[in-house]
Order: structure tokens, then C-alpha cells, then sequence
């Protein structure tokens, strides 16, 4: 939970400790901040068994459940791609009758800027009446873009941004990596992360990724491939990487520039992510 700043945890857990819940937050802040994160620890605290408020216990048997998206009472909607109608009528249909095991239920709505006019008049209604005891979470980078008629019915949450250190440990500690190895790939994603609002979690190390299957390979072509922004500072600190290792490997490098090259054209990227990953990494 690094990327959760300390004074956004202190409110959360004001809030669950005290039960002074609402029935919808509008948590928002600009690129750097992760509010769908901290949407997440208000789930830990709201669930977790042991009742401390300290976010994930990494204990229980809640907690277990929502780390591995297992949790019947907390729901999370795609966090890319258009809310459409059909995504908003699934969920009022999943939810009407309320939790299933838990004295809550929470649906988590990441970049609610996403809504069409239709998909947003169907979800203010659910939020106009929401069925009992189920709160809603929608968050955003981009608060003016969040319709007023929904900004109207939300209690508002600032997420400031997380501190760069915060995200160097987060990510350090995910995949085992030590970022002083790496003073290129730091500063790429510190760009990244403070410009391009890119979340640590589409990051890997190139170290991380070579344990992927082959499956896990194909997924992670396809979550990253539309975002070309993110794509060649990703393969540069690949790069960076294997030029550390002793002896380097040169094919492998060779076919990560080919492929840096090549995304300079208009090509499918996905497809030449495929073949990086699946014949020559
Ligand atoms: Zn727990």
C-alpha cells in the first residue's frame, strides 16, 4: 500500500472506523496520484477480518480473496475501454440484491470519465437510489470530465500525488529489483509516472517479464500495446538491463531495437509485441 499517500489511509480509516459511510465518493487527482489504488485500501479496511484498518492483512481470508480478485463483495469495472450501457446493466443486475456474505458491498469504478450519456444517466439513477448497503467508489484523473449531475451525487476525496520514492519501493519490492542498477530506467519512469500518469503496475522489469509463460506473455502484449507512450521507454530500460548483464546478450538486444524501430511506423503493435516476446525474448 506505498502508493497510497499516509494522509489519504488516515481519512479512509477515519471514515470505516467511525461508520460514516457514504453511499458514493468521487475519488480524483492528477496524473501521479492512484486513487483506484486507494479505492482499493478503503476495500482492505472495509473487509478485512481482523478490523485494524490497516489496509491488506495479507492474512485473512478477506483479504486474500480481494488480493486475488476473488471477493464476491467487492466489485472492480475494467479500468480501460468505454463504459458502455450493456457494462452499467451487468452491474446493476449483479448488485440489486445488495452483499452476499459481507455487511457491504463495494463497487469500484476506475476513470469514471469513461461514461457515454447513456451508460452515465443509468449509473445516476443506481446512484440516486442505490440498493442497500452498497457503496460505490468512482475515480479519476480528470475531475472536470466527470459529468456534474454525478460530481452532485458523490462525496469528493482528493488523492494527491504519491511520492517518487513511494513508487520506487512499490515497485522495487513487487518484483524484486533495485533501481540504483538502473539509473536510465528510473528516470524513464519517473518521467512516466509524473507525466504520463502511467501506473506502476503495467511496468515490468525485464527480469520479471522472462518468467512469464508464454500465455502471460501474449496478456501482457495485449494490456500494453495500445499505449505507445509507454511501450518504447519500457523496451529502453530492457535494454538497459541486459546491457548490465555480463556478457550482454546481443540478439536479444538486436530484436528489442528492431522492434523500437519499428514502432515508429504505423504498425499493429500488438502483433510485434507477440513476436518479441513469444520467438526472441
Ligand atoms: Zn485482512
Amino acid at each position: 500500500m506505498l502508493l497510497v499517500p499516509e494522509s489519504v489511509k488516515s481519512a479512509i480509516n477515519l471514515i470505516i472506523s467511525k461508520n460514516t459511510l457514504s453511499s458514493t465518493y468521487l475519488f480524483h487527482g492528477g496524473l501521479g496520484s492512484f486513487s483506484t489504488k486507494a479505492a482499493m485500501y478503503f476495500g482492505f479496511c472495509l473487509f478485512c477480518n481482523q478490523q485494524n484498518f490497516q489496509g491488506n492483512c495479507q492474512a485473512c481470508s478477506n483479504c486474500k480473496k480481494i488480493e486475488s480478485e476473488h471477493f464476491p463483495d467487492m466489485i472492480t469495472l475494467p479500468n480501460s475501454g468505454t463504459l458502455k450501457i450493456d457494462n452499467i446493466r451487468t452491474l446493476q443486475d449483479r448488485i440489486k440484491y445488495g452483499p452476499s456474505n459481507s455487511s457491504k458491498l463495494l463497487v469500484i469504478i476506475p476513470n469514471c470519465e469513461r461514461f457515454t450519456t447513456e451508460s452515465s444517466n443509468a449509473i445516476l439513477k443506481t446512484l440516486e437510489e442505490p440498493p442497500k448497503n452498497v457503496i460505490f467508489i468512482l475515480t479519476t484523473h480528470s475531475w472536470k470530465s466527470v459529468p456534474l449531475t454525478i460530481q452532485s451525487r458523490s462525496q469528493t476525496f482528493f488523492i494527491p500525488k504519491t511520492p517518487i520514492k513511494n513508487i520506487k519501493s512499490y515497485i522495487e519490492d513487487k518484483y524484486n529489483f533495485n533501481f540504483n542498477s538502473y539509473p536510465l530506467t528510473y528516470s524513464l519512469l519517473n518521467y512516466l509516472i509524473q507525466h504520463k500518469g502511467v501506473c506502476p503496475d503495467s511496468y515490468k522489469s525485464f527480469f520479471s517479464f522472462s518468467k512469464l509463460s508464454s500465455h502471460e506473455r501474449i496478456l501482457y502484449a495485449s494490456s500494453i500495446s495500445k499505449d505507445k507512450l509507454f511501450l518504447k521507454p519500457l523496451l529502453y530500460s530492457w535494454l538497459e538491463e541486459i546491457q548490465n548483464e555480463t556478457p550482454p546478450n546481443l540478439s536479444v538486444s538486436n530484436h528489442i531495437i528492431s522492434t523500437i524501430k519499428s514502432l515508429n511506423y504505423n504498425v499493429n503493435s500488438q502483433l510485434q509485441l507477440e513476436n518479441l516476446f513469444i520467438n526472441h525474448l
